[in-house]
């Protein structure tokens, strides 16, 4: 057995230690959990709600932000208060988490997929451009990996054609475009602290925005439909927030600064190490990105490069090797679940079938090819050392050597 033996094939690993433990949490959760229990007010009229959402909206540089109950809740209050009705289309990416299109069709309305950048991996304006039509009434623009899609575009295209822009933040916590941090640079934004992502209380999510009237709909629809000023109640739903996840979340917000500078010196040094390595291509990010929130490490995987292996026999690999992955989402245009939803919908509207061809696998080569080669590493990796980072890069290299010869 040589040390250049693949651990899949009975080799020694790369790595035996694990990655840095998720979440990071201490005496200050402790006290802060406990002191909300004390307080005895759990729920919405508890301190903690009032000060994050305070907290929050400065931490973004949003006017206005309400907690909710989870990110996929907070994206359909964004819809719902942008005035997203039944029948209408809203256009998202074709690769993003599946919570964005359920999101859309909480609200009875269509999502129509447009294509990403091939470089970015993050929604193309002119594919969402070209997939406007009379119906449509919003674009959800997805920050995936936590690194900001182009919302100078973006903007220009909901301008032009009148339509609602919505963030999906949900993986971009801090990130930030041309200096400004993302949720509000579009018309509303919504965040996920759901229990994997880089801000979070076990399930929970905000609202963003410096519109008034959209922060006080998002408030009153996600308090089953109560004014904060009093007066007529409207129809909403539940979607609040208590006051542990509140507590909570100011108390892991104190750490996230530093975990931001963390996760962007290695994830810098790890680009630059795996766009060495034939075959390994890093995604990346638009100039006027400037701050990647660095949710997810993905970059694209050429099997000719290692020798014809398919990309489930790398990950198996590099697993094997001690190095956590997944090959990432498969795009939305290809779920058979999802279809049959849309074509209910459709059906139950009188309508025939989408009046674009969006969802032709041809018209969205890039997602396609992205559901096909991209790899994902994690936000929690990124917490480590630079030695943690080269393992990262020694393991790829190692099986590319096992896979074409060489050294
Ligand atoms: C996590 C996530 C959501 C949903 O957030 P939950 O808090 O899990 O409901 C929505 N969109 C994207 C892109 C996400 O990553």
């Amino acid at each position: 057995m040589s040390a250049a033996q693949l651990a899949i094939d009975g080799g020694v690993p790369v790595r035996s230690r694990a990655y840095p433990s998720w979440p990071v949490f201490g005496e200050r959760e402790e006290l802060a959990l406990a002191t909300a229990l004390r307080s005895g007010a759990w729920g919405i009229g508890g301190r903690s709600i009032p000060e994050f959402e305070r907290a929050w909206a400065t931490f973004q540089g949003a006017k206005h932000a309400v907690a909710v109950a989870s990110g996929t809740a907070a994206l359909e209050l964004c819809l719902w208060a942008a005035g997203v009705e039944l029948g209408d289309e809203v256009i998202l990416p074709a690769y993003t988490f599946v919570a964005t299109a359920t999101a859309v069709m909480a609200r009875g309305a269509v999502p129509v997929f447009a294509d990403v950048d091939p470089d970015t991996l993050l929604i193309d304006s002119r594919s969402a451009e070209s997939s406007v039509t009379e119906r449509t009434r919003g674009i959800v623009a997805v920050h995936v990996a936590g690194c900001p899609a182009d919302l100078d575009a973006l903007r220009a295209v909901a301008r032009r054609h009148r339509l609602a822009l919505v963030e999906d933040a949900a993986q971009a916590h801090g990130a930030a475009w041309r200096g400004r941090r993302v949720g509000a640079i579009g018309d509303v934004g919504s965040f996920s602290f759901q229990a994997t992502k880089n801000l979070n209380c076990g399930e929970g999510g905000a609202v963003v925005t410096d519109d008034a009237g959209l922060a006080e709909a998002v408030w009153s629809l996600h308090n089953v439909g109560r004014r904060r000023q009093g007066g007529e109640p409207i129809l909403g739903g539940n979607a609040r927030m208590t006051e542990f996840q509140a507590a909570l979340l100011l108390a892991q917000l104190e750490r996230l600064p530093e975990q931001m500078e963390r996760r962007h010196r290695n994830a810098g040094y790890l680009r630059k190490r795996l766009a060495a390595i034939p075959g390994i291509r890093p995604a990346s990010a638009d100039a006027r990105v400037t701050e990647h929130a660095w949710h997810l490490f993905m970059f694209r995987y050429d099997a000719d490069a290692f020798g014809g292996l398919p990309r489930a026999d790398f990950i198996r690999a590099l697993q094997a090797e001690g190095i956590p992955c997944t090959p990432g989402y498969a795009p939305l245009h290809r779920s058979i679940p999802l279809q049959e939803e849309v074509a209910r919908v459709l059906h139950s509207l009188g309508r025939a079938r989408i009046p674009t061809e969006a969802h032709a696998p041809a018209h969205l080569p890039a997602a396609e090819q992205a559901g096909r080669d991209a790899v994902w590493l994690f936000q929690y990796m990124l917490l480590g050392d630079e030695a943690d980072m080269e393992d990262v890069a020694e393991a790829v290299s190692k099986i590319g050597r096992a896979r074409v010869g060489g050294t």
